[in-house]
């Protein structure tokens, strides 16, 4: 971290907790599970181009911008990763979460692949997640043999979230990948995994 010549010796940078999965796996229930149960636990604000959603007004997940000042932003160097997904950018302001680092608290951010693979490449030690689904194969098994608009729907997005597992696995950005079946149970595996990663279980 460019700034960590600034933290005191005698204390302990906080963990950059990374969280990524297909979408509709459950990672911002996790993410703010974390949140609450952490110690001293801050949530990354990404920066999008993408609209606002019902009832995101004023919520802690994104900023959003046009494009024009995301790609200004970026070329000032202000990210520490980027990403384009489905036609809209989405970006880590740097600053932020080194700050939060160098105070000695955990940050979680919750990035897509793209994101996954440049925090791994820049910042080896940070805990880095991949989400998964335990009904992937039963809803693969159930569109076998359909070939409904619906069900082509659903191998669609069957067919991206396989893309993204697929990304994950092989670029080796991921150290550990859960499923998520029950809620609880998941969040409890990834505290247990951030706290053996950090070295405080
Ligand atoms: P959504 O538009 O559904 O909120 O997010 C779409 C995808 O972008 C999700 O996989 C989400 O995790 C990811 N995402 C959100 N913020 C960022 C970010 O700052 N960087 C990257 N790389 N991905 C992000």
């Amino acid at each position: 971290m460019s700034n960590s010549s600034a933290v005191p010796s005698d204390r302990r940078q906080g963990n950059l907790i990374v969280i990524s999965g297909p979408s509709g796996v459950g990672k911002t229930s996790i993410c703010e599970a974390l949140l609450t149960q952490l110690p001293d636990t801050v949530w990354s604000v990404s920066v999008t181009t993408r609209r606002t959603r019902a009832g995101e007004e004023g919520g802690h997940c994104y900023e959003f911008a046009t494009r024009e000042e995301f790609e200004a932003r970026e070329a000032a160097g202000e990210f520490l990763e980027t990403a384009e997904y489905i036609g809209q950018r989405y970006g880590t302001p740097r600053k932020p979460v080194e700050d939060a680092l160098a105070r000695g608290q955990n940050v979680v951010m919750e990035i897509d692949v793209q994101g996954g693979m440049q925090v791994a490449a820049k910042i080896p030690d940070s805990v880095r997640l991949f989400v998964l689904s335990p009904d992937m194969e039963s809803l693969r098994a159930r569109l076998e043999g359909r070939k409904t608009e619906a069900a082509e729907q659903l191998a669609k997005r069957l067919a991206k979230a396989d893309g993204e597992i697929a990304i994950a696995r092989d670029s080796g950005a991921y150290q550990h990948f859960v499923v998520n079946d029950c809620l609880e149970t998941t969040i409890e595996e990834v505290k247990a995994i951030i706290n053996k990663e950090s070295g405080t279980a």
